[in-house]
């Protein structure tokens, strides 16, 4: 008889559309599958591995990460959590900072993290085969952070703050493979720091092998990514002068700080 062990999960970066990862985690048997922007690759791994659906995590509303929850709850019956301030598709279960989500025998805690969307959230879960896993939809990308859409530069400051105040040895799983272009702006920002050429080098062999950057960790976006190092003195230096800014507020600097990579080319 095989030995099942529930606790040991995979963790699959299924890419869809232009550069979206639909992060899937299975035990062997059930499934979660955060942000399904479209059902059919989903489904298509559902069946391959022999998994069943069990839960749907959303982190918010955009089209890119919802697109496909209709589909794969009518045809798996898996339950759909969310952000309680969105509108995702009907029904869900609507979640807000410091609930506690069940799913795969997991404990996961919603972190609220507006900027990108009003609403939107993220999952953590503090052990998962060991280490930490953090599910951030487009907050937190590797080497950047999402494009403030509905939420201020304040807003994104400290929800980019809550995510940097994780475990060093937290993955942080992303929607989006922008790592190398996020890396480009982050070397203009910041071309003193080692780790991030060291980190750029690394990413660039993942892509030429057609490997994912991701999962990244906490503490290397504490390390190379300049959106959680914008009170740093070479990063807070070149805002400034970018910028041509007077003063050394914090929030002018981080709002400055993604004003310029909104424009960077
Ligand atoms: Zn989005
Ligand atoms: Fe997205």
């Amino acid at each position: 008889m095989a030995f099942y062990n529930p606790r040991f999960m995979e963790l699959i970066a299924l890419p869809a559309f232009e550069d979206n990862y639909l992060w899937l985690l299975h035990d062997g048997r059930q499934a979660l599958v955060v942000d399904p922007g479209d059902a059919a690759p989903v489904a298509e791994a559902l069946a391959r591995l022999g998994l069943r659906l069990a839960c749907i995590l959303v982190t918010h509303h955009h089209g890119d990460h919802t697109g496909g929850v209709a589909a794969l709850r009518e045809a798996t019956g898996a339950r759909v959590h969310g952000p309680a301030r969105e509108r995702i598709p009907e029904p869900f279960v609507p979640l807000a900072d410091g609930d506690v989500v069940q799913a795969l025998g997991l404990s996961w805690r919603v972190i609220d993290v507006p900027g990108h969307t009003a609403g939107h959230i993220a999952y953590f879960c503090p052990d998962v085969d060991g280490a930490p896993l953090l599910f951030c939809g487009d907050t937190l990308f590797s080497g950047g952070c999402g494009r403030l859409f509905e939420g201020t530069p304040a807003q994104m400051l400290a929800s980019l703050d809550a995510l940097a105040a994780l475990p060093a040895d937290t993955r942080v799983c992303c929607a989006h493979e922008y790592t190398l272009s996020n890396l480009r702006f982050a070397r203009a920002v910041e071309p003193g720091n080692l780790a991030l050429a060291e980190y750029q080098a690394r990413c660039t062999a993942l892509r030429a092998a057609g490997t994912p950057t991701l999962p990244s960790t906490v503490g290397t976006e504490r390390a190379v990514n300049p959106f959680l190092r914008s009170r740093e003195g070479p990063v807070t230096q070149a805002v400034r002068a970018h910028a041509a800014l007077t003063h050394n507020d914090e929030v002018a600097v981080f709002a400055a700080l993604r004003q310029w990579k909104n424009e960077f080319r």
